[in-house]
């Protein structure tokens, strides 16, 4: 049995992520008041027809349970199983011709064998050709008492207005990233599918299915029919770019730093992405830090938690205007890449110019955003006056300036102290590296930017070299990029 039927919900209450059209058609189910005719629209996968056949079964259950089918009866159970001769299921996709809907008006002709009502669900309802939505039209002009009509549709639009206008119609959401991930670490767990990477490949599977449950689950079935654990084969299967791929190139653009970009990209390519779902995961990233960036709720991102609070941190590091410049570069890239001869060209010139337009954005070389330094020396100054008002403006730039410092100090300090601990744990060149890399530190100075909120790193001549010697060097490069945000010859220390 295919997992997607295996878990299809029975029951209103385990559909997921559709609870408030639920509860409404509950309450219908409870006071007996039924429409006619609904519409449901939503994306492929979005619960729909499962809603529909919940829908069908608990108006027809003989003894329902707060709305809900019991599932039990023969009525539930010959729905269940698709042999209610009283419960019609059509895909207009493929049978939308009006003999489709001529044979539609003679069965509901005879009254329910076996049950209260008759139901027709029809998928797909937008696909009905033209002649079969006006005969549709007449059905609904004037159906029997005991027919019902439940339509599923994704695009509503396409559909008559006047068989619009004969339906309470039902909007349903996209599944939530999160509450995918939830159904999906259900599933696997019944199904004995515990791979050390179930975490990271759920995550992934929520990401890709864009709010179809459906696709989730189906896509679930191939890793664990074929037994695949590694995030790797995932990866490639899907042909989609991790998250942490499309981060990583966000830090190197921010970074303004082309060799790291370009290797970003030709790395998600050898995992096996592929270049248009590349770039729309690229665009989605984007725009999930202009929705944080703009303070709105990050509840409409979808992706999980631990995605967003990544992007929550990083998006402290760029600025508005540059998250802005590169959804545009990579926006137009996503739409050159359709009838592009060859894709990778495009995204890569995409990084080039994407790299040149962050480097005009000229951001002042060594930067570090002090805002919370300068507000809680704005307190400190505020606390102060109103305690003593004879302090001149000199004595509080003094005072601002003192504190400042102080921070300063203590920040480089901290660095200094990382460095040298894993100094100490490392041995022969890795360790003369680290060495070297806290001593430049120590002896560089940390200084605010003049009229600006920034600090500066007034580098010892050797800082720069020893810093590029320790990039290049692999065991010490995840170090230096924990510690440093390097921008072209820039350096920002990064520290929290
Ligand atoms: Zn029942």
């Amino acid at each position: 049995m295919r997992l997607n039927d295996k878990y299809r919900p029975g029951k209103f209450k385990d559909i997921v992520g559709q609870e408030m059209v639920s509860e409404i058609l509950k309450k219908q189910v409870i006071s007996n008041k039924l429409a006619q005719a609904y519409l449901f629209e939503g994306r492929a996968g979005s619960g729909k027809t499962t809603s529909a056949r919940i829908l069908a079964k608990a108006i027809n259950c003989t003894s329902p349970i707060n709305g809900e089918p019991c599932g039990h009866c023969d009525s539930c159970s010959a729905i269940q199983d698709g042999t209610s001769p009283d419960v019609i299921e059509i895909d207009a996709a493929s049978n939308g011709g009006v003999d489709n809907i001529r044979a539609i008006k003679e069965n509901m002709m005879y009254s329910p064998s076996i049950s209260k009502y008759k139901v027709y669900i029809i998928d797909e309802c937008h696909m009905l050709t033209t002649s079969a939505s006006n005969a549709f039209l007449k059905i609904l002009e004037e159906p029997p008492k005991y027919g019902k009509f439940i339509l599923c549709t994704t695009d509503a639009d396409k559909m008559l207005i006047t068989i619009l206008s004969r339906c309470q119609k039902y909007k349903f959401k996209n599944i939530s990233v999160n509450d995918i991930k939830k159904q999906l670490m259900l599933i696997s767990k019944s199904e004995g599918y515990m791979p050390d990477t179930l975490d990271n490949i759920v995550d992934i599977i929520s990401k890709v299915s864009k709010g179809a449950m459906r696709d989730a689950v189906s896509i679930l079935e191939q890793l664990i029919s074929s037994n695949i654990t590694s995030l790797k084969e995932v990866i490639s299967i899907l042909g989609i770019s991790s998250n942490a791929r499309i981060f990583k190139l966000l830090g190197n653009l921010n970074r303004r730093d082309s060799a790291s970009s370009m290797e970003t990209f030709f790395k998600a390519l050898e995992d096996g992405t592929d270049e248009t779902k590349f770039c729309t995961g690229l665009i989605d990233a984007l725009r999930a830090l202009l929705i944080i960036k703009s303070g709105a709720s990050t509840n409409l991102i979808e992706m999980s938690k631990k995605d967003i609070f990544g992007l929550t941190k990083f998006s402290e590091l760029i600025e508005t205007k540059e998250i802005i410049g590169l959804l545009e570069i990579f926006q137009d890239a996503f739409n050159n890449l359709k009838n592009a001869m060859s894709k990778n060209l495009i995204i890569e010139i995409a990084i080039m110019k994407a790299i040149e337009f962050m480097k005009s954005q000229n951001k002042n070389c060594i930067t570090e955003n002090i805002s919370n330094e300068t507000k809680e020396i704005k307190k400190t100054e505020t606390k102060k006056e109103t305690k003593d008002n004879s302090l001149t403006e000199e004595e509080i730039n003094a005072l601002k300036m003192k504190k400042l410092t102080k921070t300063i100090k203590e920040r480089q300090l901290v660095l200094e102290n990382k460095v040298r601990n894993v100094a100490d744990k490392k041995e022969g060149r890795a360790k003369d590296a680290y060495s070297k890399l806290a001593d430049a530190i120590k002896s560089s100075g940390f200084t605010k930017q003049q009229n600006s909120d920034v600090i500066v790193i007034i580098a010892h001549t050797s800082f720069k070299d020893i810093l590029e010697k320790a990039i290049s060097n692999k065991s010490l490069n995840k170090m230096i990029n924990d510690c440093f945000i390097i921008d072209g010859i820039n350096y920002t220390v990064k520290l929290d």
